[in-house]
């Protein structure tokens, strides 16, 4: 990959707590052995997420002074309706406070009891909006990205064969629409390629139904697009961008993630009906149609953020900063999986433990030792996360992968801390045979990973419950 650097400079900073390694394992065991239930100021390196958790730059906190708060017709409300036509193509469009909002007006406007929504890889809350109207949410994921081992340019594609024989199987009234999501969050930010949505579209249109991105992280899937598809490589992001959204009749999108901003999101769509059904229910939820849950200013952020991600110099430091770290954990022989995504890496923590069963959470005692030896958060998603009793054989379940995901956020780490983060992982893994197997002591009926307890096994139980 040709070299990146940082192409900003650093203006405000942000100091980082001293927090020492003894402070850490009291905050830890406080903790109850629970990320999540770490105070933010007790992390040297924040890595639990990149959403709303990009850095701003002076363009965007500039944008914020000229917010205009006019309950009706903000200025900036026709800024960020604009910038967004302009970027997509896309005409109606619909502010909310975050991505999942827009799920939910839309789910509950075009899903039924019985209605089927076919997606490359659902996002855990689109599945959950879909869900909740009684409705099925299907995951037509190609063959390549199902296999964790595989190296491939677009392991988000659709398998277009799946959707056919779907429509074929039930027909087209009971599916409402078709989404893709770019990159593929749950596929850990795997990219989908011009072919494949343009073949998803063609489908589509011949079947009439309406097709819909998620595209939380489209700028750095039209990167993707860039270099790993050959007759895009001389081709601008813009250009590429609005090509892809020529394919949809809409989106859903967290502006959280490639909107660079902490907080927003919004709905865009062709269909001058559909645009209206939903603009009837904001006004229920989150607001008048020219703010919808957002301030001026932060429609004015997000409008600035939507073309500051088109840059072609942040994406290749972007997406070369997370491949970095997975080249440099890969050299040292760190299971990790494969190629890196858009946003995140994933350490292989099964095989990082193989000592360790996924009932004794090989996952999360590596994300524990990470914070412990280094103060870097990460998240475990494994059987921590996924399993628990089965509501009705009362067996624990395991996932099917033992994974520890370490999102990057956008524009707020150095190349160095990337480094330091690297590191740190490599010393964990000369010391892997040391690190003990967990037990969770206490968790709530549903969603544990949030707020469970959990404790470090004796050696011997390690033994026996590997
Ligand atoms: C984050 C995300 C969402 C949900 O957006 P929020 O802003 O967190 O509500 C939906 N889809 C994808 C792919 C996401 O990454």
């Amino acid at each position: 990959m040709e070299r990146y650097i940082e192409p900003f400079k650093v203006k405000v900073v942000e100091p980082i707590a001293e927090v020492s390694r003894d402070e850490r394992v009291a905050a830890i065991k406080r903790s109850g052995y629970n990320l999540f239930k770490l105070r933010a100021e007790e992390i040297y390196i924040d890595l639990l997420t990149d959403s709303g958790t990009s850095a701003m730059s002076d363009n965007q906190w500039a944008g914020i002074m000229l917010g205009d708060e006019s309950y009706a017709g903000s200025r900036n409300y026709f800024h960020f309706e604009e910038t967004i036509n302009d970027i997509t193509g896309l005409e109606h469009v619909i502010p909310v406070h975050q991505g999942r909002v827009a799920e939910n007006l839309l789910f509950q406007t075009i899903a039924t009891k019985g209605s089927i929504i076919p997606n490359n890889s659902h996002f855990d809350t689109t599945r959950a909006n879909v869900e909740y109207q009684g409705a099925k949410a299907l995951d037509l994921l190609c063959e390549e990205g199902r296999d964790p081992g595989l190296i491939a340019p677009f392991k988000g594609n659709m398998d277009i064969q799946a959707l056919k024989d779907l429509i074929a199987d039930v027909g087209t009234d009971r599916i409402p629409m078709v989404m893709i999501t770019v990159t593929n969050n749950s596929g850990g930010g795997q990219p989908v390629a011009m072919a494949n949505i343009r073949e998803v579209s063609a489908v589509c249109r011949e079947h009439n139904l309406p097709l819909f991105f998620d595209a939380a992280r489209f700028a750095e899937n039209a990167y993707f697009i860039k270099v790993r598809e050959p007759e895009y490589a001389d081709r601008s992001i813009e250009e590429i961008v609005k090509e892809m959204f020529s394919y949809v009749d809409g989106c859903t999108m967290s502006a959280k993630k490639d909107g660079m901003v902490n907080m927003g999101g919004f709905l865009a769509t062709r269909d001058g009906d559909l645009a209206e059904r939903i603009r009837n229910l904001l006004i229920l939820v989150e607001g008048f149609p020219t703010y919808g849950g957002l301030s001026g200013r932060d429609l004015e952020a997000i409008s600035r953020g939507l073309r500051e991600v088109l840059d072609y110099r942040y994406l290749h430091f972007r997406i070369g900063q997370v491949t970095d770290l997975g080249e440099q954990l890969t050299e040292g022989g760190v299971p990790i999986l494969r190629p890196a995504g858009g946003h995140a890496i994933y350490l292989n923590a099964g095989e990082f433990l193989p000592h360790l069963k996924p009932n004794a959470f090989p996952g999360q005692s590596l994300a524990v030792s990470l914070y412990v030896e280094a103060g870097i958060r990460g998240v475990e998603i494994g059987t921590f996360m996924f399993g628990g009793k089965d509501p009705e054989t009362g067996e624990e379940r395991t996932a099917r992968h033992e994974l520890v995901r370490l999102a990057i956020p956008r524009r707020v780490y150095t190349t160095m801390q990337m480094n330091y983060v690297g590191q740190a992982i490599l010393d964990l893994y000369a010391q892997r045979e040391a690190m003990r197997g967990m037990k969770v002591v206490k968790e709530p009926a549903f969603l544990r990973h949030f707020s469970a307890t959990l404790e470090y096994l004796e050696q011997e139980e390690t033994i026996t419950a590997s």
